[in-house]
C-alpha cells in the first residue's frame, strides 16, 4: 500500500493566493462589467529589459548552430552568470563572495524550500510571523512542525513583527534557535533590517551554532543609504547564514526564472556530537544530483542585467515601481493609513483596524482593487493588508481615485 505524507493533511486552508483567486474570480463572474485592479499578489507587470532580450535573442541564435549550441550545463551554472554575480552583486560592493560560492537556479522559492533538505528533523525553527508563506509551509511538508492551533504550528517559534518593534524581530532571549528564516526588505511588510538589526541576529546566530537563510529577493529596491544589500555585509555573517537571490523582482523574471543562492566555504551544519558538516560540498551534491540547470538561453539574459545598459534600463524598471509605491503611500497616508513599505520595497503594509480579509472583501467590492488580506501571512498580519506597486501608472492612478471614494 503507498502511503500518503500525511504531513500535507496538517497545513492550514489553500495556498494564500489560490484563495484570493477564488474570492476575485467569484466577483467577477458575479459582475462580469467591473474592472478589477489587481494589486494583490506580488507578480511584476513591466517587460524585460531590451539588454536581457537581445541577449536571449542571441543564445537562442547560438542554439541554432552546431558550433555554438549547449546541451546540459554545469548544474551550479555557468561561469559567467557566477562571475558576473560575484563582481556585481558582491564584490563591488566590497562583500568577500567567490563564484564558486554561488548556485544558479531557476528561483528563490524552490531554494528556500529545498534547502531544508540539508538540515536534520529535529531542529527548532524560528519564522517570523507575518511571513512569506512558503518558509511555513514547506516546513509543514517536511514534517518539522507539529499541528495547527489557532493559526499557528506547533513546534515553530514565531517571531513577532509588530508596528512595535518596526516589523523587525530581534533575536529572543532563552529561545535557543537551530534555523532562522529572516527576509528583507521584507515580504510582506516592505520593512528593512538596518546593519545593527542584522547584526543582532549574526552574533546570536554564532553564539547558538544557528544558521540564517536569508532571502533578499528584493534587493534592488532599496535605496535608503546605509541599508545593507546583503547579510554578508554584516561581520561573521559567512559563518552562519545562506543568502538568497532572485531575477525574478530585481529583473523581471518571474516567468523567466532565474535566482541564485550563496552558500559561503566553510559553512557548517553540526553532527549530533557537535562535529561540523560543511554545507556547501552537501548542497553541491543535493543541486548536482536533483537539478540540471536553469536554461542557456535564460543564464544569457541574467548576464545581461549586469552589462551596462542592462542595469540602468532593469534600475529604471525598480524606480517605476518605487514611484508607484511612493504615489499609493502618499495617498493613503493623507486617508489617514498607517503605511509601512513602499520606500525601500514594492510593498504596502497598510494598518485597516479591524479583520484583514473583510477589509480585502470591501476593496474588492467597492473599489474593485485586489489587494492580500494580512491575516494570510501569519497572526500577526491581522490587522493590516499589503498593496502590491507592481502595476500600470495608469492602474495605480485609478486604484488610488477609487480608495479616495471608499476609505
Ligand atoms: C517573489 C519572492 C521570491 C522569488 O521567488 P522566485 O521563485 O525567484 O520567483 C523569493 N522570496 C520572496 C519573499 C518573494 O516574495
Amino acid at each position: 500500500m503507498i502511503l500518503a505524507n500525511e504531513n500535507y493533511s496538517k497545513i492550514q486552508a489553500s495556498y494564500l493566493f489560490t484563495e484570493i483567486a477564488h474570492r476575485v474570480k467569484a466577483y467577477q463572474e458575479a459582475n462580469p462589467a467591473a474592472k478589477v485592479i489587481r494589486l494583490g499578489i506580488g507578480d511584476v507587470t513591466e517587460p524585460l529589459a531590451p539588454a536581457v532580450i537581445k541577449a536571449m535573442h542571441r543564445a537562442v541564435d547560438d542554439q541554432a548552430k552546431r558550433e555554438t549550441f549547449r546541451g546540459y550545463g554545469p548544474e551550479q551554472g555557468y561561469a559567467f552568470l557566477r562571475d558576473a554575480i560575484a563582481e556585481n552583486d558582491f564584490r563591488r560592493r566590497g562583500v568577500n563572495v567567490s563564484a564558486d560560492e554561488i548556485f544558479v537556479s531557476d528561483g528563490a522559492k524552490c531554494d528556500t524550500a529545498n534547502i531544508q533538505e540539508l538540515f536534520g528533523k529535529d531542529i527548532v525553527i524560528g519564522v517570523p510571523d507575518p511571513v512569506y508563506p512558503v518558509y511555513v509551509d514547506t516546513n509543514v511538508m517536511a514534517g518539522r512542525t507539529g499541528k495547527a492551533k489557532h493559526g499557528r504550528y506547533g513546534k515553530l517559534v514565531y517571531l513577532d513583527c509588530t508596528a512595535k518593534n518596526g516589523f523587525v524581530a530581534s533575536p529572543p532571549k532563552g529561545v535557543k534557535l537551530d534555523l532562522i528564516y529572516l527576509c528583507y526588505p521584507n515580504n510582506p511588510t516592505g520593512a528593512v533590517a538596518t546593519k545593527r538589526q542584522l547584526r543582532a541576529w549574526v552574533d546570536y546566530a554564532k553564539a547558538n551554532k544557528a544558521l540564517i537563510l536569508f532571502d533578499a529577493a528584493y534587493e534592488a529596491f532599496i535605496r535608503t543609504p546605509g541599508i545593507p544589500h546583503s547579510i554578508y555585509e554584516i561581520p561573521g555573517a559567512r559563518k552562519c547564514a545562506i543568502e538568497f537571490r532572485s531575477f525574478s523582482k530585481t529583473a523581471g523574471f518571474t516567468g523567466t526564472r532565474c535566482g541564485y543562492i550563496v552558500v559561503p566555504k566553510g559553512l557548517c551544519a553540526y553532527t549530533k556530537k557537535g562535529e561540523c558538516v560543511e554545507l556547501r560540498p552537501m548542497w553541491t551534491r543535493r543541486h548536482t544530483t536533483k537539478f540540471n540547470g536553469c536554461s542557456y538561453i535564460t543564464q544569457r539574459g541574467a548576464e545581461a542585467v549586469y552589462s551596462r545598459e542592462g542595469a540602468k534600463q532593469t534600475k529604471a524598471t525598480i524606480d517605476f515601481y518605487l514611484k508607484n509605491a511612493k504615489l499609493v503611500r502618499d495617498a493613503l497616508t493623507r486617508l489617514g493609513y498607517t503605511v509601512t513599505g513602499g520606500t525601500d520595497s514594492p510593498y504596502l503594509w497598510v494598518g485597516v483596524k479591524g479583520d484583514s480579509w473583510k477589509f480585502f472583501d470591501k476593496l474588492l467590492r467597492e473599489a474593485q482593487v485586489v489587494t492580500t488580506p494580512g491575516a494570510g501571512f501569519g497572526r500577526d498580519g491581522e490587522g493590516f493588508i499589503r498593496i502590491s506597486a507592481f502595476n500600470s501608472r495608469e492602474n495605480i492612478l485609478e486604484a488610488i481615485e477609487r480608495f479616495k471614494k471608499v476609505l
